[in-house]
């Protein structure tokens, strides 16, 4: 059944990377889509061939102020997700987690909302659990860099639940790993738009460490659909459900795999690896697989094609 003809529907960062791609396949599947992003990483750019559409409605608003509309379902996508932006301004960070989880809740509250939390693989921290399960309650410094992100994605969690627990909620935890695809932002710092863009440019390609951390990657669309999925599942699954692709690969390999499929002459150039690096990440999908019917039907090399040619579209002002 189609739980989103003619519902409306609210996403919060919705002209951010992975927002615009939600709105875009709200729209398909008949809902009436309400954008809200005040644009810190966000652009026009990723929604413009969406303004068009009747369905469609952007707003400028940052989830840390309330927010007064009326809707029947929220994605709550807005935050900074790359390491370089969110820390930029982790004060901000943390605060677009917490008093924007609290303002989305807030509204749900108000007006008996499903809403969608877009957590993060990085409640795991750097994980002494391979590959990691929802059971697992992480390794995470409360106090170094990257906290102002995961500590504000662990206490988002806290207050879903809460408000589940306390206000009778009807809510989604989605715990996303490393996702990526056409309208990332090239100069966001995470590792496929960095690779990618450089061995198109021809220019060194920079491999933080050694290279031997893993990540897994998976491809927007499949992510998209996992959203759709939870959304539409019953009630009491709430989750917190990892979304994400099992496949498993070092920096080095992927260094080595976006070098091949670009026909790039670029080297590898090694660079120091940020504090708090996690070694290694891979979803165990198992909850996903079972309550969901979801697994990522899209290989990294395939996802990899598609992001080259956009970014290749992007560079040469094709796109
Ligand atoms: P993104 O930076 O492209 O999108 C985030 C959007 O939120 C942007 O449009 C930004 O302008 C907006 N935003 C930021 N602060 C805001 C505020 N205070 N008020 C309103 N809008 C605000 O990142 P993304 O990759 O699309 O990530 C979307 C969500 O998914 C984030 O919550 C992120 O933490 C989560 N996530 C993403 C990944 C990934 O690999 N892409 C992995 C784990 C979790
Ligand atoms: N990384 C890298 N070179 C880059 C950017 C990132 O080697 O130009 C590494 C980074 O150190 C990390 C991995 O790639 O080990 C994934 O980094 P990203 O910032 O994409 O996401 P996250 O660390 O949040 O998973």
């Amino acid at each position: 059944m189609n739980r989103f003809a003619n519902k409306r529907v609210l996403v919060t960062g919705g002209a951010g990377f992975l927002g615009s791609h939600l709105c875009e396949r709200l729209l398909q599947e008949g809902a009436d889509v309400l954008c809200i992003d005040n644009f810190f990483t966000g652009s026009k750019r990723n929604i413009l061939h969406l303004l068009d559409n009747p369905y469609f409605e952007l707003m400028r608003h940052d989830v840390t102020f309330p927010l007064y509309v009326e809707v029947d379902t929220i994605f709550n996508l807005a935050c900074p997700a790359s390491p370089v932006h969110y820390q930029v301004d982790p004060v901000q960070t943390t605060k677009t987690s917490v008093h924007g989880a609290i303002n989305m809740l807030g509204l749900a509250k108000r007006l008996r909302a499903r809403i969608m939390q877009a957590s993060t693989s990085e409640v795991y921290g750097d994980p002494r659990v391979h590959p990691q399960g929802e059971e697992y309650w992480g390794n995470v410094n409360p106090i170094g860099p990257r906290s102002c992100y995961d500590e504000g994605k662990r206490c988002a969690e806290t207050l879903f639940f809460d408000y589940h627990r306390q206000h009778r909620l009807r809510i989604k935890v989605a715990r996303i790993f490393n996702t990526y695809g056409p309208r990332m932002h090239p100069n966001d710092g995470r590792v496929v738009s960095n690779f990618i863009v450089q061995a198109l440019r021809g220019d060194p390609i920079t491999v933080y460490g050694d290279g031997t951390q893993s990540r897994s990657f998976c491809y927007v669309d499949d992510m998209v659909e996992g959203f759709m999925r939870l959304m539409n599942a019953p009630d009491e699954f709430t989750g917190p459900v990892n979304l994400g692709n099992p496949g498993e690969f070092t920096m080095l390999e992927l260094a080595r795999k976006v070098i091949d499929l670009t026909h790039s002459r670029s080297s590898i150039a090694h660079a120091p690896l940020p504090t708090d690096d996690p070694r290694q990440r891979r979803p165990d999908i198992t909850l996903a697989r079972e309550q969901l019917d979801w697994e990522p039907r899209i290989a990294l090399e395939e996802g990899l094609h598609r992001t080259i040619a956009y970014f290749d579209a992007l560079l040469s002002g094709r796109e």
